[in-house]
């Protein structure tokens, strides 16, 4: 495969149509935390904070972020596993925050989550045939012709069918990833959540199951969203990059544009972070220094204010605006 030009083709695609598949607008999720109710104060735990984002058909569009920032918590917002506290997620014209119960587990097909730890994400006690075909089984699609479309699924993954009666301990980690992933295409869907579906495999594996979701996204017309802490992985396999600071998005734009000309400080750090293969090559750009501060209670004005180099009196008081500050390009930063 050429993964190169297939990512140009997906770019162009999607930019040239420019059809939403997700509207996201303000969404957040507030969990209570239960020490803060034993004292008998309500604690609220801001995880996700107020996010307004599309996602275009075709696209991966990745999330990154460190530990806690909000982004696994993102994902499974947006496939309804978890209630959001507030906003509204248009899915392909539908109020998916409206459906009823019946309703959302017919919609539940059309998206999927692949997750981090394919260990843990498989049922040891069910032969990879059966763990492949269960969602065909929940949704009743593909009664006649539910083997073969098992066998034609992990086919497209790279896995022999003759492997059909093997349970999932029989098969290395990069392995059962690929199973994992024809299990979440079996019903059909046209959204994966992907959550840091390699961060446990070893890193010649992670190419491969990149190079894999590039060629199925393009076999079956896949839509991701990415949520990875690996800003290199990210850089591989997306269209745009969103990047998430205390449970709020702080940029996003087309991933060329956030590694060559990142505009808010916390990404200039986070990029700085990245190892360079050239020890004599330095770099100018801003260290990250500090903790996350608790997204219990986060820091007023911009939250990024206790780390940020560029901070100034403003910063501390006034929340900046998630805005499109340059053409498709969104930051949250008083800078500009
Ligand atoms: Fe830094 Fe202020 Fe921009 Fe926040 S708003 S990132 S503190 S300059």
């Amino acid at each position: 495969m050429n993964d190169l030009k297939q990512k140009d083709e997906i770019q162009k695609g999607f930019y040239q149509h420019k059809e939403k598949l997700l509207k996201i607008k303000n969404l957040k999720k507030h969990f209570i935390s239960q020490k803060g109710l034993f004292f008998g104060k309500e604690v609220r735990v801001k995880a996700v904070d107020g996010l307004n984002f599309d996602i275009y058909k075709g696209e991966t569009l990745g999330i990154v972020g460190e530990s806690g920032c909000g982004k696994s918590t993102t994902g499974r917002l947006l496939l309804r596993l978890i209630e959001a506290t507030e906003g509204e997620i248009d899915f392909d014209g539908i109020d998916l925050m409206s459906l009823g119960e019946r309703k959302l587990k017919k919609m539940r097909r059309r998206f999927q989550m692949v997750f981090q730890d394919p260990f843990a994400s498989l049922n040891p006690r069910m032969k990879i045939k059966h763990i492949v075909a269960e969602p065909m089984k929940t949704h009743g699609l593909y009664k006649d012709k539910r083997k073969k479309k098992v066998e034609e699924l992990l086919e497209a993954v790279g896995i022999s069918r003759s492997y059909l009666n093997r349970y999932p301990h029989e098969f290395s980690g990069g392995q059962r990833q690929r199973i994992g992933i024809a299990r979440a295409l079996a019903a059909d869907p046209q959204f994966i959540v992907a959550d840091e579906p390699v961060a446990a495999l070893d890193v010649s594996i992670q190419a491969q199951i990149l190079n894999l979701m590039n060629d199925l996204q393009a076999e079956f017309g896949l839509t991701y969203l990415f949520i990875a802490h690996d800003l290199s992985v990210v850089q591989y396999i997306s269209d745009r990059i969103g990047v998430m600071y205390l449970g709020k998005m702080v940029e996003l734009a087309a991933s060329d544009l956030i590694y060559d000309k990142p505009l808010h400080p916390y990404t200039q750090a986070l990029l700085s972070a990245i190892p360079l293969p050239d020890p004599e090559v330095k770099t100018e750009r801003e260290r990250l220094t500090g903790e996350v501060p608790s997204p219990i209670n986060p820091p007023a004005g911009c939250s990024f204010h206790t780390r940020c180099p560029h901070a100034f009196e403003r910063c501390q008081t006034e929340t900046p605006e998630f805005r499109e500050v340059e053409e498709n390009h969104f930051a949250a930063c008083h800078l500009y």
